[in-house]
């Protein structure tokens, strides 16, 4: 066996340890906080895993397209004279403010950023990861891949604007990772008197909601305090029965989840067609 076959192993038996450690840390908690019932795995449950863990394998692509679109994006910030804070302006800042800022940064760059994926066109991209009809810690994984670009860009403006390198907020990457897995999670904890300060289980589920009530909220990924000050905060309670999913939501399987958001451009480019059709007809003189 080659070095690079051993290394990828090693990769998938350490990432499979990380997830087995997540399902009995978030399993017990769910435990503790809601008794017997949140033991029940009940089929669409374990669909839904495993989809998410075949989405994780297909991840690694996600990953790949990331790294790739950073370079042009960094090089567009540059090319377009953006603002850059001067790196005196850090100097002799301790660590954690640095980290604190950049994590706020990234936060509201994030919050713009998936405010721009509920708009039309851009849907059926994150569509995907609001596909699962059974909210659980591994529904993080569920996602686009054609999402890259964007969720890219929020970092590297942030990042950018700041006048840090990717190499040192890449611990808050990390960080961000391990939260969006216990906010997917199925606890329905509000954080009580910090439950504008950090974006709880409860704030995320109503995000995934299928009710029109609670349809484009709860943007924010880490501070709920953006959707306060932008309006689009929505938090009623209790969130654990709620159901989840899309309006015609796709089969939960790995090959539908991969291809829909093609089909879906593919049918409202022909509805768009049609409908231009139709007005050229209108106006041409009978
Ligand atoms: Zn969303
Ligand atoms: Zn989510």
């Amino acid at each position: 066996m080659d070095d690079e076959m051993l290394q990828y192993l090693q990769g998938m038996a350490w990432q499979l340890c990380l997830l087995a450690g997540l399902a009995v840390v978030f399993t017990l908690l769910a435990f503790l906080s809601r008794g017997r019932s949140a033991l029940h795995w009940p089929k669409s449950l374990r669909q839904s895993a495993l989809t998410n863990y075949l989405l994780v394998q297909f991840s690694s692509l996600n990953g790949a397209i990331y790294v790739v679109l950073i370079v042009p994006l960094s090089a567009a910030y540059t090319a377009l004279g953006l603002p850059v804070i001067q790196s005196e302006v850090w100097a002799g800042q301790p660590i954690w403010l640095k980290g604190l800022i950049a994590l706020l940064v990234y936060d509201f760059g994030l919050y713009w950023a998936h405010r721009f994926l509920h708009t039309s066109w851009l849907w059926p991209s994150h569509a995907v990861h609001h596909s699962d009809p059974e909210l659980h810690f591994l529904s993080w994984s569920r996602g686009h891949f054609t999402e890259q670009l964007v969720i890219a860009a929020a970092l590297v403006f942030a990042t950018s604007w700041l006048g840090f390198g990717l190499e040192e907020v890449a611990g808050l990457v990390l960080i961000k990772a391990l939260h969006q897995h216990y906010v997917h999670a199925r606890l329905d904890w509000d954080h009580g008197i910090f439950r504008d300060l950090i974006v709880s289980p409860q704030f995320h589920r109503w995000h995934h909601a299928n009710v029109a009530e609670a349809y484009d909220k709860n943007f924010a990924s880490i501070f709920p305090f953006y959707d306060r000050l932008f309006g689009t905060y929505y938090n009623p309670g209790s969130a654990i029965d709620v159901p989840t999913g899309i309006a015609d939501n796709p089969p939960n399987d790995f090959v539908t989840q991969t291809l829909y958001p093609f089909r879906e451009w593919a049918r409202m480019l022909k509805t768009w067609r049609a409908e231009q059709q139709g007005r050229a007809a209108a106006r041409r003189p009978a």
